[in-house]
Protein backbone atom coordinates (compact mmCIF):
# COMPACT_ATOMS: atom_id res chain seq x y z
CA UNK A 1 0.00 0.00 0.00
CA UNK A 2 1.14 3.72 -0.56
CA UNK A 3 -0.20 6.94 0.18
CA UNK A 4 -0.64 8.98 -2.77
CA UNK A 5 -1.40 12.39 -4.10
CA UNK A 6 -1.94 11.66 -7.41
CA UNK A 7 -0.99 9.61 -10.80
CA UNK A 8 -0.96 11.88 -14.04
CA UNK A 9 -0.18 9.91 -17.42
CA UNK A 10 1.95 11.66 -20.13
CA UNK A 11 3.83 14.19 -18.53
CA UNK A 12 6.63 15.85 -19.91
CA UNK A 13 8.45 17.68 -17.75
CA UNK A 14 9.29 14.77 -15.33
CA UNK A 15 11.39 13.18 -17.61
CA UNK A 16 12.37 13.04 -20.92
CA UNK A 17 9.34 12.08 -23.21
CA UNK A 18 5.88 10.91 -22.30
CA UNK A 19 5.73 9.88 -18.63
CA UNK A 20 3.55 8.30 -15.97
CA UNK A 21 4.29 10.49 -12.57
CA UNK A 22 3.36 8.95 -9.59
CA UNK A 23 3.40 11.36 -6.91
CA UNK A 24 3.45 10.27 -3.74
CA UNK A 25 2.27 11.95 -0.21
CA UNK A 26 4.51 12.34 2.58
CA UNK A 27 7.81 14.52 2.70
CA UNK A 28 10.09 14.80 5.66
CA UNK A 29 11.94 17.34 3.75
CA UNK A 30 10.31 21.23 4.69
CA UNK A 31 12.15 22.65 1.58
CA UNK A 32 11.70 26.75 2.11
CA UNK A 33 9.87 27.38 -1.00
CA UNK A 34 8.87 24.03 -1.82
CA UNK A 35 6.47 24.21 -4.88
CA UNK A 36 3.79 21.37 -3.17
CA UNK A 37 4.30 21.90 0.42
CA UNK A 38 0.38 20.41 0.33
CA UNK A 39 2.38 17.31 -0.34
CA UNK A 40 4.00 16.95 2.95
CA UNK A 41 1.39 15.27 5.64
CA UNK A 42 1.28 11.63 4.58
CA UNK A 43 -1.69 11.53 5.68
CA UNK A 44 -3.40 13.86 3.20
CA UNK A 45 -3.11 11.05 -0.04
CA UNK A 46 -5.29 8.45 -0.35
CA UNK A 47 -3.70 5.08 0.11
CA UNK A 48 -3.73 2.53 -3.39
CA UNK A 49 -2.57 -0.83 -3.34
CA UNK A 50 0.76 -1.13 -4.99
CA UNK A 51 -0.66 -3.41 -7.44
CA UNK A 52 -3.28 -0.84 -8.62
CA UNK A 53 -0.32 1.43 -9.32
CA UNK A 54 1.29 -1.05 -11.71
CA UNK A 55 -1.61 -2.43 -13.33
CA UNK A 56 -1.89 1.21 -14.25
CA UNK A 57 1.30 1.74 -15.53
CA UNK A 58 1.57 -1.17 -17.40
CA UNK A 59 -1.74 -0.48 -19.11
CA UNK A 60 0.14 2.01 -21.19
CA UNK A 61 2.17 0.58 -23.26
CA UNK A 62 4.66 3.25 -24.35
CA UNK A 63 4.89 6.17 -21.21
CA UNK A 64 8.26 5.47 -18.98
CA UNK A 65 7.35 6.72 -15.32
CA UNK A 66 8.64 8.52 -12.75
CA UNK A 67 7.98 9.13 -9.05
CA UNK A 68 7.50 12.00 -7.67
CA UNK A 69 6.26 13.67 -4.64
CA UNK A 70 5.91 14.44 -1.76
CA UNK A 71 9.11 12.28 -1.60
CA UNK A 72 8.74 8.48 -2.81
CA UNK A 73 12.00 7.92 -0.67
CA UNK A 74 9.38 8.48 2.23
CA UNK A 75 7.94 5.23 1.68
CA UNK A 76 10.55 3.21 0.18
CA UNK A 77 8.87 -0.39 0.34
CA UNK A 78 5.48 0.30 -1.30
CA UNK A 79 7.87 2.09 -4.27
CA UNK A 80 10.22 -0.39 -4.14
CA UNK A 81 7.26 -3.24 -4.77
CA UNK A 82 5.60 -0.97 -7.80
CA UNK A 83 9.38 -0.55 -9.24
CA UNK A 84 10.32 -4.25 -9.30
CA UNK A 85 7.11 -5.07 -11.09
CA UNK A 86 7.25 -2.70 -13.67
CA UNK A 87 11.28 -3.91 -14.19
CA UNK A 88 9.97 -7.37 -13.76
CA UNK A 89 7.01 -7.34 -16.64
CA UNK A 90 8.62 -4.05 -18.92
CA UNK A 91 11.37 -1.96 -20.23
CA UNK A 92 10.20 0.79 -18.91
CA UNK A 93 12.32 3.36 -17.22
CA UNK A 94 12.06 4.66 -13.89
CA UNK A 95 13.01 8.22 -12.40
CA UNK A 96 12.81 9.52 -9.11
CA UNK A 97 13.03 12.77 -7.55
CA UNK A 98 13.92 12.83 -3.69
CA UNK A 99 14.60 15.41 -1.47
CA UNK A 100 17.29 12.89 0.03
CA UNK A 101 21.04 12.67 -1.10
CA UNK A 102 22.71 9.73 -3.27
CA UNK A 103 24.90 9.27 -0.38
CA UNK A 104 22.66 8.79 2.30
CA UNK A 105 20.03 6.53 0.67
CA UNK A 106 22.65 4.06 0.14
CA UNK A 107 23.40 4.12 3.55
CA UNK A 108 20.01 3.36 4.68
CA UNK A 109 18.70 -0.60 3.22
CA UNK A 110 15.58 0.29 2.64
CA UNK A 111 16.00 3.29 0.28
CA UNK A 112 18.56 1.66 -1.17
CA UNK A 113 16.29 -1.47 -2.17
CA UNK A 114 14.37 1.00 -4.12
CA UNK A 115 17.49 2.81 -5.79
CA UNK A 116 18.19 -0.80 -7.46
CA UNK A 117 15.14 -0.09 -9.56
CA UNK A 118 15.83 3.26 -10.12
CA UNK A 119 17.73 4.30 -13.90
CA UNK A 120 17.89 8.04 -12.66
CA UNK A 121 17.34 9.65 -9.63
CA UNK A 122 17.13 13.78 -8.89
CA UNK A 123 18.62 14.54 -5.54
CA UNK A 124 19.17 16.98 -2.98
CA UNK A 125 16.60 19.40 -1.38
CA UNK A 126 15.02 22.59 -3.40
CA UNK A 127 17.15 25.85 -2.68
CA UNK A 128 15.45 28.61 -3.69
CA UNK A 129 18.75 30.87 -3.79
CA UNK A 130 19.50 28.34 -6.16
CA UNK A 131 16.38 28.22 -8.68
CA UNK A 132 17.15 28.32 -12.23
CA UNK A 133 14.47 27.79 -14.59
CA UNK A 134 16.72 26.74 -17.47
CA UNK A 135 17.96 23.84 -15.76
CA UNK A 136 17.05 20.14 -17.61
CA UNK A 137 14.15 18.39 -15.05
CA UNK A 138 15.15 20.14 -11.56
CA UNK A 139 14.33 22.81 -9.78
CA UNK A 140 17.56 24.15 -7.99
CA UNK A 141 21.32 23.95 -9.31
CA UNK A 142 22.60 22.18 -6.16
CA UNK A 143 20.04 19.17 -7.31
CA UNK A 144 21.68 16.55 -9.58
CA UNK A 145 20.36 13.89 -12.46
CA UNK A 146 22.47 10.96 -11.17
CA UNK A 147 22.75 7.81 -13.88
CA UNK A 148 21.98 5.22 -10.90
CA UNK A 149 22.74 1.86 -11.93
CA UNK A 150 26.59 3.51 -13.10
CA UNK A 151 26.85 4.76 -9.79
CA UNK A 152 25.73 1.74 -7.96
CA UNK A 153 28.54 -0.11 -10.07
CA UNK A 154 31.05 2.81 -9.85
CA UNK A 155 30.31 3.21 -6.09
CA UNK A 156 30.52 6.74 -6.79
CA UNK A 157 28.03 9.50 -8.39
CA UNK A 158 28.00 9.25 -12.21
CA UNK A 159 25.97 12.16 -13.49
CA UNK A 160 23.38 11.22 -16.13
CA UNK A 161 23.79 12.26 -19.89
CA UNK A 162 20.84 13.12 -21.39
CA UNK A 163 19.17 10.74 -23.00
CA UNK A 164 15.45 11.56 -24.52
CA UNK A 165 14.53 7.40 -24.22
CA UNK A 166 15.80 6.98 -21.05
S1 LIG B 1 11.79 17.51 -1.23
FE1 LIG B 1 10.41 18.34 -2.80
S2 LIG B 1 8.32 18.03 -1.99
FE2 LIG B 1 9.76 17.79 -0.28
S3 LIG B 1 9.82 19.82 0.69
FE3 LIG B 1 11.53 19.68 -0.78
S4 LIG B 1 10.74 20.57 -2.69
FE4 LIG B 1 8.97 20.07 -1.37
Amino acid sequence: MLSILDIIEDTTVDGPGFRTAIYAAGCPNKCPGCHNPESWDIHKGKNVKTEEIVEKVLADEFANVTFSGGDPMFQPEGFTEVAKAIKAKSQKTIWCYTGYKFEDLIKNPAQAALLSYIDVLVDGRYKQALRDEGLLFRGSSNQRLIDVQASLHKKEVVNYQYDPFI
